[in-house]
C-alpha cells in the first residue's frame, strides 16, 4: 500500500508561483492561484485572451517561450498545464531536483503535489482528494458538500474568528472549549446566520460567553414543506433541516421516499391527520412541538406540499412564537404546483386562463362558505385541495353560479408519486367520475379550460383516464382497473 498524501493549505499570498503553460487550463490555475493572493509567473509561448489581459494589467508575469530551467528560481511552487508530455516531464525533473513541489495537470505520477477539489464558504474552505486517483469521485463529493452546507458556514467562521480571543480567555481549558463550541454549533448562533440576522448572531454568542458553561438551551422547530411526494422535489434547505434533525414530526401525507432522506437516527413521530379520522389531535401537535423544543432538541415539523398552503403551519407558528420558541420555514412544492406539472397542465395559459385560485373544500364548512361567485368565473382556474367527499355539491354550486357544465377537469391522484393516475372529464360529470374511477385521497381537482392540455401535454406516468360522457358506473369502473 502505498503513503497517504500529506494534506497542507498553503499561504500563498505575495509568493512567486511558477505556472507553465498558457491555455485554458493554466488559466484556471492561475485563477485559483490570484484568489489566494499568490504572484503567477507564467512561462509559455502564448496565453489565452484572459491570461493576456492579467499579464497587461500586471497581475500575472509572463515569460515569453519555452520552458527553461532558470524558470523555476525564486518561485515557491511549480505548476506544469502544458498538454505536451515531455515539457511536462521536463519540469516534474527540473522541480524535483530543487526540491520545489509541483503539480503536473492530470498526472499524479509526475506530480508531488496535488490541488485537491474544493468547497468554499468564505474561509472555510474543504478540500476533497482522492489521491490523484479517481479526480471523477472527488469532484462528485464536492458537488454533494456544495449543496449541504450554504453560504451561512462562512459568516459563522468569520464570527467566531472575531471572537476568537475572547472565546479561548473565557474558557481556557480545552475540554470546556470544546464543550462550548459543541453546544454553540447546535444552538441558536448558526440558525440566526441563515436568517440573515447577523447582529443578532452576535448578539447571541456574546450573551453564550456570559452565561454558565452548559446552561440548557432552548430547542428549535423547523417547519417544513416536503412537497407532494417525489422526493426529488424537496428543496436542499429542507434536506439541510432533515440532516440535522433529532425529532422530526411528521403528517401522514408525507411520503416514505421523502423520509428516508432524513437523519437515520432522528426520533420520527407521525402525528397524522385525516380528512375523517383526526388521529392526533391539532393540539396534541402543538404539546409534541413544545415539549421537544424545551428538551433542547432541533425539531422538524415536516408537512405534505408546503406549509403556509392549507397546512396550518400558521397556528403551529403562533404557538412558538407565543411560548418563546426559535423556528425557521422551509417552503416546500405545493400539491396544486406538483400535481399540474406532473400531469402537463399548465395553471395559467395565454389563450385560457389568466388566473389561478388555491381553493380547500375539505369539509361541509369550507363548502359552504367559499365564494362561488368568484369560483364560477371564467378564464381562471381552480386547484381544490379537497377530499373527495364534496365534489357533488362543489359541481352543482358551480354550473348553478354559472360555470359551463362543459369545462374540464383533471383530478390528480397521488401526484408525483409513482402511483399517480390523471383522471379527466367535463364538469357536468365530475362526481360520477371521480367515483367510477374509484378516486381516493390525496387527490387534486384541477378546473379549467387548461386541463384539456394535460391530453398532449403529459409526460409523467399514464395517460390521463378519460370516461365516455355520461359512462355508468358499473361501464366505467370495468374501464378503469382492467387498464
Ligand atoms: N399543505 C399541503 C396541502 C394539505 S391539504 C400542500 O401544500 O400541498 C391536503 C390536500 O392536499 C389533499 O386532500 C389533496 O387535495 C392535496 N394533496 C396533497 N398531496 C397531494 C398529492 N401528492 N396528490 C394530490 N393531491 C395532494
Amino acid at each position: 500500500m502505498s503513503a497517504a498524501l500529506f494534506p497542507l493549505f498553503a499561504d500563498l499570498r505575495g509568493r512567486a508561483v511558477r505556472v507553465v503553460g498558457g491555455g485554458a487550463v493554466a488559466e484556471r490555475k492561475v485563477e485559483a492561484l490570484l484568489h489566494a493572493g499568490a504572484l503567477p509567473r507564467i512561462g509559455a509561448p502564448e496565453l489565452t485572451p484572459r491570461l493576456a489581459q492579467w499579464a497587461a494589467e500586471g497581475r500575472v508575469q509572463w515569460d515569453l517561450g519555452t520552458f527553461i530551467p532558470d524558470w523555476l528560481e525564486q518561485v515557491w511552487l511549480v505548476i506544469a498545464a502544458t498538454d505536451d508530455h515531455a515539457v511536462n516531464r521536463a519540469v516534474a525533473d527540473e522541480a524535483e531536483a530543487r526540491r520545489l513541489l509541483a503539480n503536473v495537470v492530470d498526472d499524479a505520477e509526475l506530480s508531488s503535489f496535488q490541488v485537491p477539489a474544493i468547497v468554499e464558504r468564505g474561509e472555510l474552505q474543504i478540500a476533497i482528494s482522492s489521491g490523484g486517483h479517481a479526480p471523477m469521485v472527488a469532484r462528485h463529493i464536492r458537488r454533494q458538500l456544495e449543496t449541504l452546507l450554504d453560504a451561512s458556514w462562512g459568516e459563522l467562521v468569520a464570527l467566531l474568528g472575531r471572537q476568537r480571543a475572547r472565546i479561548r480567555a473565557r474558557f481556557p481549558e480545552m475540554g470546556e472549549r470544546r464543550r462550548f463550541f459543541e453546544q454553540l454549533l447546535a444552538g441558536a448562533v448558526p440558525r440566526l446566520l441563515r436568517q440573515r440576522q447577523n447582529d443578532a448572531a452576535e448578539a447571541e454568542l456574546q450573551r453564550a460567553l456570559s452565561l454558565a458553561p452548559n446552561a440548557p438551551s432552548i430547542g428549535t422547530v423547523t417547519l417544513v414543506g416536503a412537497g407532494p411526494g417525489d422526493a426529488g422535489l424537496l428543496t436542499l434547505n429542507a434536506l439541510r433541516a432533515m440532516n440535522e434533525a433529532d425529532v422530526i414530526l411528521h403528517d401522514r401525507l408525507v411520503s416514505a421516499e421523502v423520509l428516508a432522506m432524513a437523519r437515520r437516527d432522528a426520533t420520527r413521530i407521525e402525528v397524522g391527520k385525516s380528512a375523517k379520522g383526526h388521529s392526533t389531535h391539532q393540539d396534541d401537535i402543538h404539546a409534541l412541538m413544545l415539549e421537544h423544543a424545551r428538551a433542547g432538541k432541533r425539531v422538524v415539523r415536516l408537512k405534505g406540499g408546503d406549509p403556509f398552503v392549507f397546512g396550518r403551519g400558521g397556528e403551529e407558528l403562533e404557538i412558538l412564537k407565543a411560548h418563546g420558541v426559535p423556528f425557521e420555514v422551509v417552503p416546500g412544492i405545493t400539491a396544486a404546483l406538483a400535481c399540474a406539472a406532473y400531469s402537463g397542465i399548465p395553471l395559467t395559459h395565454r389563450d385560457h386562463a389568466q388566473a389561478v385560485r388555491l381553493v380547500t373544500a375539505h369539509c361541509k364548512d369550507s363548502l359552504d362558505t367559499l365564494d362561488w361567485q368568484a369560483l364560477a368565473q371564467e378564464r381562471q382556474t381552480l386547484a381544490v385541495y379537497m377530499g373527495v367527499a364534496g365534489l357533488e355539491t362543489f359541481r352543482d354550486k358551480l354550473i348553478a353560479h354559472g360555470r359551463a357544465p362543459t369545462i374540464p377537469f383533471a383530478l390528480v391522484e397521488n401526484g408525483s408519486r409513482r402511483e399517480q393516475r390523471v383522471v379527466t372529464g367535463t364538469l357536468a360529470d365530475l362526481p360520477e367520475t371521480a367515483r367510477a374511477f374509484d378516486v381516493r385521497s390525496p387527490a387534486l381537482l384541477i378546473l379549467g379550460e387548461v386541463t384539456a392540455l394535460a391530453h398532449t401535454l403529459h409526460w409523467y406516468g399514464a395517460a390521463p383516464l378519460t370516461a365516455p360522457a355520461h359512462a355508468s358506473n358499473a361501464a366505467a369502473h370495468t374501464l378503469s382497473r382492467a387498464a
